[in-house]
């Protein structure tokens, strides 16, 4: 089967749509359409070989995949009732967030089925909302629902896969990710981040608990740090933590705002950083699960420098 060969062109999914520029997080706000924007008009000049993937909207029983049914209604209510953030966190909201959060989730469950029905081998969601903050019981960090945590229960549910693994990139450690994984020996979730932001958990001691514990994997990077660390932290704990874990699909919370300038993160990586990572992640997937890459936006919060590092992780996807 041509899939199965590394040395075959990989066929790359990507999705963007201008829906996500109407969730309104308000003047000056960093997670911004504008952002966005930017971002969408990089992506619609890459070439058709970069097969267009739909959305669709999410149904509330996946949400519940991995929210409770009360923080569900509590976000949806919020934003129905024209609340300027949700009443959980700090998500600033507004009359469209509930509807494009859930075709938020919905555009990376298209691209998982697209995945496994072999329509293109891996994909990258630019999406908004992010999601990798949000807990069972409650948005934060600009996150509703955690759209990566709902993906990887999907994958197991829907398409039968038992190991997935979960690699955040963003600056900010995935809290909503890990603890909504914490106790569950299937999903392993790997974050690098900066040690000492927002929101200040990822603690490299936190290895996972019960049953889940030893697949939990924090590497907290020290402020200012660069690309070239964060690539050796790569190459000596994350390699052989996912060659021994095997997986039968990669996710990845591909946020931006560890890259140079951002006005949020403090790290140093350059582009490159990202197309190394990506790459990594490309042998991986060949590795152990037939090349399925499914990544999706997060943090990033530079515009230019947000759409100069995802096209990096793209081409370096194909
Ligand atoms: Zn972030």
């Amino acid at each position: 089967m041509l899939r199965s060969d590394p040395m075959d062109q990989r066929k790359i999914g990507i999705h963007y749509d201008p829906v996500y520029e109407e969730h309104d997080t308000g003047p000056h706000h960093p997670e911004s359409a504008h952002r966005y924007q930017v971002l969408r008009k990089s992506l619609e000049a890459l070439p058709e070989e970069f097969k267009r993937l739909g959305r669709r909207t999410a149904k509330l029983e996946e949400v519940l995949l991995a929210h409770d049914k009360a923080y569900h209604d509590t976000a949806k209510h919020d934003i129905e009732a024209l609340r300027e953030t949700l009443s959980t966190g700090d998500t600033n909201i507004s009359k469209d967030s509930y509807k494009v959060a859930l075709e938020a989730t919905g555009a990376m469950l298209t691209a998982a089925d697209a995945i496994m029905d072999g329509a293109v081998d891996s994909a990258y969601c630019a999406l908004r909302p992010p999601g990798h903050h949000a807990l069972a019981a409650r948005g934060m960090g600009f996150c509703i629902f955690n759209h990566i945590a709902i993906t990887a229960r999907y994958l197991q549910q829907k398409h039968g896969l038992k190991k997935i693994t979960i690699i955040d990139w963003d600056v900010h450690h995935g809290n909503g990710t890990e603890a909504i994984f914490i106790s569950d020996p299937t999903v392993l979730y790997i974050s690098t981040h900066q040690e000492d932001i927002y929101p200040g958990t990822g603690q490299a001691h936190v290895r996972g608990r019960g049953d889940g514990l030893g697949f939990n994997l924090n590497l907290p990077l020290p402020r200012a740090s660069d690309g070239k660390h964060a690539l050796k932290a790569w190459d000596k704990h994350i390699t052989p933590k996912i060659n021994k874990f095997k997986p039968d699909f990669l996710l990845v919370s591909a946020g931006y705002d560890a890259r140079k300038d951002d006005p949020i993160g403090g790290l140093n990586w350059d582009d490159e950083t990202f197309a190394q990572m990506t790459k990594r992640c490309v042998q991986h997937a060949n590795k152990h699960c037939q090349g399925r890459i499914l990544s999706m936006l997060e943090g990033g919060y530079n515009p230019e420098g947000l759409a100069l590092a995802s096209l990096a992780h793209v081409k370096a996807l194909a």
